[in-house]
């Protein structure tokens, strides 16, 4: 039987200073000790990607995407790097390797690339040699052979994506939580660490908000069934595993609750409701490559509606420009800009076969007096916009009223 690969990846909590490097190393080490061939893959140390972008915008009030990646991709230069010195130190004989150095190939789309392929012959070539590869997260080189980046969180999808590659055993995903909870164990003091959560579920959980993830590792991950398990860097959790879903699952109505304060609202009042009027709206925002996420529009009264939707925070200045200059053009009352709402959502694959979820969602928020000014739902979660300052209180509400903190066996069967 040939020997198991284990890709690790290290978040920037993990690496955030050489004490905690070295704490890495043990952990390379302990699963290299397991006979393992062990891939690594690093972020930029804590608070640097934040600094390098801070950095570029003190500089210039809108930096060029192509130079903005060719400094914040540094960040995990320095990560690697280090890391590789501390292991060889240790005896474990490692290298660094950048983006460019393992064919790690994107498209061209500056800070959200996207992976398109990667070289496996410098990872069987270090296997073989039995060194480990120390490899920069994040970062990738574009068809024009620029530097480019993946998105913030990016280094879990240069994960996932060499563990699909290579056919990796495990990609453990290590960071400052103990794995994948009910909800985010920083805003919530009784979240249930969770053995083990569907693909599906953990891919709305991460694009409602749950950072611990980046959605686009999570699609790879449910694509190519790369076993993930998110783990702790310091405690070494066993952590959570992403699987497919099971029969368990289905019986579990709510699995999560998540959080996103990234998202602003802007409601258009007073739109001529005719055809056209919404593709003249959107298609210049889609061009612009803003996301727009949640759109309601309103019931039409005397020939006009209200559309209102929402859009990153950070577009939200250039989403507004954008819909001002056509509001002269398409002759729309007013524009209004809303930055300070949150998005609240539930996750459930068992939201398909019971009923209820929906209305004690909407009875809990009302009886905490939380408004609320959006809704969507599908098949698997209900997301609700709501006042920023009422966030964590309705997140804590809904976390108490589903009995997430309980083992699903011992919530009461209201469904
Ligand atoms: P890293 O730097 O290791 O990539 P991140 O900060 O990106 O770590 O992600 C880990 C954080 O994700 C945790 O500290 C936690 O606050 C947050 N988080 C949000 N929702 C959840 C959740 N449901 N389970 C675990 N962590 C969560
Ligand atoms: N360093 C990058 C960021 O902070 C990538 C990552 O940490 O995954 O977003
Ligand atoms: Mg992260």
């Amino acid at each position: 039987m040939s020997t198991p690969i284990i890709v690790q990846k290290f978040g920037g909590t993990s690496v955030a200073n050489l004490d905690r490097m070295r704490n890495v190393a043990d952990v390379v080490a302990a699963e290299r000790d397991l006979g393992h061939h062990v891939v690594v893959v690093v972020s930029a140390m804590s608070g640097e990607t934040n600094r390098l972008v801070a950095l570029a915008h003190d500089a210039v009030e809108e930096p060029p995407p192509r130079e903005l990646d060719a400094l914040v991709a540094t960040g995990e230069q320095v990560s690697t790097a280090l890391l590789a010195m501390i292991l060889s130190q240790r005896g474990i004989p490692a290298r660094s390797i950048l983006g460019y150095q393992m064919g790690l190939r994107t498209t061209g789309a500056h800070t959200r690339a996207r992976i398109t392929e990667f070289d496996r012959r410098t990872f069987d070539q270090a296997f073989a040699e039995g060194t480990v590869l120390v490899a920069a997260g994040f970062q990738g080189v574009d068809p024009e052979g620029d530097v480019t980046t993946l998105g913030r969180g990016g280094s879990d999808t240069t994960a996932v994506a060499i563990a699909a590659g290579l056919g990796a055993s495990f990609c453990d995903i290590y960071t400052d939580v103990d794995g994948v909870y009910t909800a985010d164990p920083n805003v919530v003091s009784n979240a249930r660490l969770l053995e083990k959560i569907a693909y599906e579920e953990m891919l709305e959980l991460a694009s409602l908000g749950a950072k611990v993830l980046q959605i686009r590792s999570v699609e790879l991950a449910m694509k190519y069934e790369v076993p993930v398990r998110v783990r702790n860097s310091f405690t070494r959790s066993a952590g959570t595993l992403l699987t497919k879903e099971d029969a368990d699952m289905e019986g579990v109505a709510v699995q999560g609750v998540s959080l996103d304060r990234n998202d602003a609202k802007i409601s258009l009042r007073r739109v001529p409701d005719q055809p056209g009027v919404a593709s003249k709206i959107f298609t210049p925002l889609s061009e612009a490559g803003i996301v727009v996420d949640m759109i309601i529009q309103n019931a039409s009264e005397d020939g006009k509606t209200d559309l209102t939707f929402t859009v990153p925070k950070t577009d939200l200045k250039q989403a507004t420009r954008i819909v001002e200059k056509l509001a002269q053009e398409i002759g729309i009352h007013r524009v209004e800009t809303a930055p300070d709402i949150a998005k609240v959502s539930i996750v459930g694959v068992g939201m398909r076969s019971h009923a209820g979820v929906a209305t004690r969602t909407f009875s809990v928020l009302a009886q905490e007096g939380i408004n609320i000014q959006m809704i969507s739902t599908s098949e698997i979660k209900i997301s609700v916009v709501i006042d920023e300052k009422y966030a964590e209180l309705a997140v804590r509400s809904l976390h108490e009223v589903f009995e997430l903190h309980k083992e699903p066996k011992a919530r009461t069967s209201w469904t």
